[in-house]
């Protein structure tokens, strides 16, 4: 498969480290708000990179943390702790609002048939691993201690910023937020790994630490997670593209600085959902959820076939017409897919060629609208109908659009509706009509029409024998 790497600008052949077992990590979300669609959508490609891992043959241990601590308001290390910020907004505790809305975001992602990880972490849960990792930093004169906190020292490093080819635009998130200029830090980028010293005396969650009471910064959490649960040789880390600076090009410099070699082979970045007036963002208050969608109407299944129709390496613009646009496409679909019948012998051959498509679209640095084409050249294909519903459950398996579940909920609710309006007394003048046909007694025939026309139905003769409707 080859995937762009952010990390050395190109399109690479992904070879994890093992054949058998790719490490993946990937960055949950701040627990303080809802996820939002944009969130989402990062989620959504990264759920779909997993599957196409595990298509390929793969094993995957994935690792995802989740941001309970330590994420302030500005990525530049200045402002409040995102989960203060969002306990005194609702007056809960910051654990109430971390459990409410992990689970939150688990029951979106279930909606969106985003697979859970292998291995969910809060980072509340690995003080004493990133106390260990920042006190090496500190032993190995990567780190110093200044005004209470301790900071990485980005000065010690041959290279600092990997991803350098991003736009100006997201390079400057951490730093367009970051009002204040810390005067503890020796260099510009200098960041923190431990606070103590926070200016908000109300900090909820702080743990004893050789440099005084306090707490985790944001960045060493996804290292530590990463470290304990994969190890230091990492085949993959996913996010979203915000997080390339400062959050990633942060864990790099202070892992590789802490295990003495390369960390990550792979850096695959999610670009963004925005808005016609920008980037979505939870920070700016209102925005938009799944449970939002479904009150308005929408099946969660129209917005992951939404992300699926663009490329993750593109800026996707949400707007409502292009989201309808989507919920059509989906009914379509599902609708035709309700027609196959599951007849005949699956033509392995046809079907072979028709995985081939896919596997291609996927291989392609996970082209997901090539994929959902190769969904429609089922549809189309000079083949029985078995055979493309073996493609389209196999395709499924990476997609998780419910392609067969949701045309067999069709078919149901279909043939409910024909039991709803069966009448055996029409049923029984219909028949009769046509018994009154067959014995050439036309008058009859002609009268029972007339009748059921009175009536508003209509009889349609078809090669099937005589059916109706109401009109
Ligand atoms: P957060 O919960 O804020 O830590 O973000 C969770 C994930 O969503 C991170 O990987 C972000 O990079 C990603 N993300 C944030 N905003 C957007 C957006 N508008 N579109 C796509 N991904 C986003
Ligand atoms: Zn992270």
């Amino acid at each position: 498969m080859y995937l762009y790497n952010s990390a050395t600008h190109k399109k690479e052949l992904f070879t994890p480290n093992d054949p058998n077992l790719v490490k993946m990590y990937t960055c949950g979300p701040t627990v303080y708000h809802f996820a939002h669609i944009g969130n989402l959508r990062t989620y959504i490609m990264e759920d779909i990179l997993e599957k196409a891992l595990r298509y390929e043959g793969y094993h995957v241990k994935r690792v995802m943390n989740i941001t309970d601590v330590g994420h302030l308001a500005s990525d530049a290390d200045t402002g409040e702790d995102k989960m203060l910020k969002g306990a005194k907004r609702e007056n809960k505790s910051v654990m109430e609002i971390a459990q409410y809305y992990t689970e939150a975001f688990f029951a979106d992602c279930e909606k969106l048939n985003i697979k859970k990880p292998d291995i969910i972490q809060p980072a509340t849960g690995c003080i004493p691993e990133f106390i260990a990792m920042v006190q090496g930093l500190l032993d190995k004169g990567f780190a110093y201690f200044a005004g209470g906190n301790v900071y990485f020292d980005t000065s010690k490093l041959e290279k600092y910023y990997v991803f350098n080819d991003h736009d100006e635009e997201d390079l400057n998130i951490g730093v367009r937020e970051g009002v204040e200029e810390d005067t503890n830090k020796r260099n510009k980028n200098d960041f923190v790994l431990w606070f103590t010293k926070s200016k908000f005396e109300d900090q909820a969650l702080k743990w004893d630490s050789p440099w005084g009471v306090g707490y985790p910064g944001w960045h060493i959490e996804c290292s530590g997670i990463s470290l304990k649960y994969l190890g230091e040789d990492l085949d993959i880390h996913a996010g979203g593209i915000d997080n390339a600076f400062p959050h990633h090009t942060n864990e790099i410099a202070q892992t590789e600085s802490f295990i003495g070699h390369k960390w990550c082979n792979y850096w695959f970045h999610v670009h963004h959902l925005n808005t016609d007036t920008g980037k979505m963002s939870k920070s700016k208050g209102e925005f938009l959820t799944v449970s939002l969608l479904e009150q308005k109407g929408y099946d969660p299944m129209a917005y992951r076939l939404f992300c699926l129709q663009s490329h993750y390496r593109r800026n996707l613009v949400f707007s409502w017409e292009n989201l309808d646009n989507a919920a059509v496409s989906y009914e379509k679909l599902i609708a035709k897919i309700a027609q196959l019948k599951n007849e005949g012998e699956v033509d392995t051959q046809a079907l072979e060629a028709l995985k081939e498509k896919f596997l291609t679209a996927l291989r392609g640095d996970l082209n997901t609208s090539l994929a959902v084409t190769a969904v429609y050249d089922v549809l189309k294909a000079k083949t029985n109908d078995a055979t493309k519903l073996a493609a389209l459950a196999d395709f499924d398996q990476v997609l998780s659009l419910n392609l067969l579940q949701a045309a067999a909920k069709l078919r149901d609710r279909q043939a409910q509706e024909e039991a709803a309006s069966a009448d055996p007394e029409i049923d029984a003048l219909v028949a009769a009509r046509t018994e009154a046909k067959k014995a050439k007694n036309y008058a009859e025939a002609d009268r029972i029409r007339d009748e059921l026309k009175a009536r508003g139905i209509e009889i349609i003769d078809t090669p099937q024998g005589a059916k109706w409707r109401k009109v």
